[in-house]
């Protein structure tokens, strides 16, 4: 019998990720049955030389969470233009040597989105890794504007200098928002208090975006259904960004339902 085709995520600390649940489940339906995808738990200072060593122990790609980002884009032989613009990979693939690198963060935004954003606002809450990819890629798909927004005001204004957009000081209206900052891991309604917004200015937004996922509804995610406003919460945007690293890995579509099946049952 041969060995199986490896595929984890690297992260520290990684113990958390539902990416394997959700990963194995899309290859047990794939019919990818010889696949693994497993937690690999590395401290930054251990990343470069195991993701070095990983082809040769089996591995065909991984993904990559905090916070390895823009040490996994270091490492790419052939980063895609995207990973190369964000400054951040989240999806490795091994081929022939090379080490191909990609961010699916940013497509799966996007894919996630009710409609495209083009000619639209938006105004994006945090300026860390998962902020720049999310301007980029409303920036990419044709985004009138927008605002950024963080607790550390000259980090908004070092992104939007980079990659475009605005830096504010206050929230603006705006068709979306999207929250990009690792507040609301509690599901408390201190989130209102360490963000720009309260819950009666959701209002002002059409759609409401939560990168952040935990085993129950955030704050902001439940406030904003409260009101009737249209939600796209992280685990959809974990499942949509798993899709497109899967389809990178293996070359077949991602069974996208089986994916989200997988990661909703780990959810509560
Ligand atoms: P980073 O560490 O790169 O950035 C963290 C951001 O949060 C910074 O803007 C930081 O502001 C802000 N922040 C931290 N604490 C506070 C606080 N108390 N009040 C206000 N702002 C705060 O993280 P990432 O961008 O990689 O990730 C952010 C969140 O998104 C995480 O919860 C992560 O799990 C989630 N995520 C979800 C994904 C998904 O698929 N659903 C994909 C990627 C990320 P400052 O600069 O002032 O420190």
């Amino acid at each position: 019998m041969s060995p199986p085709t490896r595929l984890g995520v690297v992260g520290w600390p990684v113990a958390h990720s539902r990416s394997p649940d959700i990963q194995n489940a899309a290859l047990e339906a794939a019919g990818l049955r010889d696949w693994r995808y497993q937690l690999l738990p590395v401290p930054a200072e251990l990343f470069e030389e195991t993701v070095k060593a990983l082809p040769a122990a089996g591995f065909r790609g991984v993904n990559v969470t905090i916070p390895h980002k823009e040490a996994a884009l270091r490492m790419a032989t052939e980063p895609t233009p995207r990973a190369r613009a964000i400054g951040a990979a989240n999806t490795l693939v091994f081929e022939a040597g090379r080490i191909e690198a990609d961010n699916t963060d940013a497509p799966a935004l996007i894919d996630a989105l009710p409609s495209a954003p083009t000619g639209m606002t938006a105004q994006v809450l945090g300026a860390g890794g998962s902020a720049r990819a999310a301007v980029w890629a409303l920036l990419d798909a044709g985004a009138a504007k927008v605002w950024v927004w963080n607790r550390t005001p000259e980090r908004a204004r070092a992104l939007t200098e980079e990659l475009g957009g605005a830096p504010v000081r206050s929230s603006r209206p705006a068709d979306i928002l999207v929250h990009c900052t690792s507040t609301g891991l509690d599901g408390s309604d201190s989130t209102f208090k360490q963000l720009p917004v309260t819950a009666d200015d959701l209002a002002r937004y059409d759609c409401v975006v939560d990168l952040v996922y935990t085993s129950h509804e955030t704050a902001l995610v439940r406030a904003a259904r409260e009101r009737g406003i249209s939600v796209v919460d992280g685990l959809d945007l974990l499942v949509r960004q798993g899709a497109l690293s899967f389809e990178r890995f293996t070359g077949r579509p991602a069974p996208l339902e089986v994916m989200r099946a997988a990661a909703a049952l780990g959810d509560g």
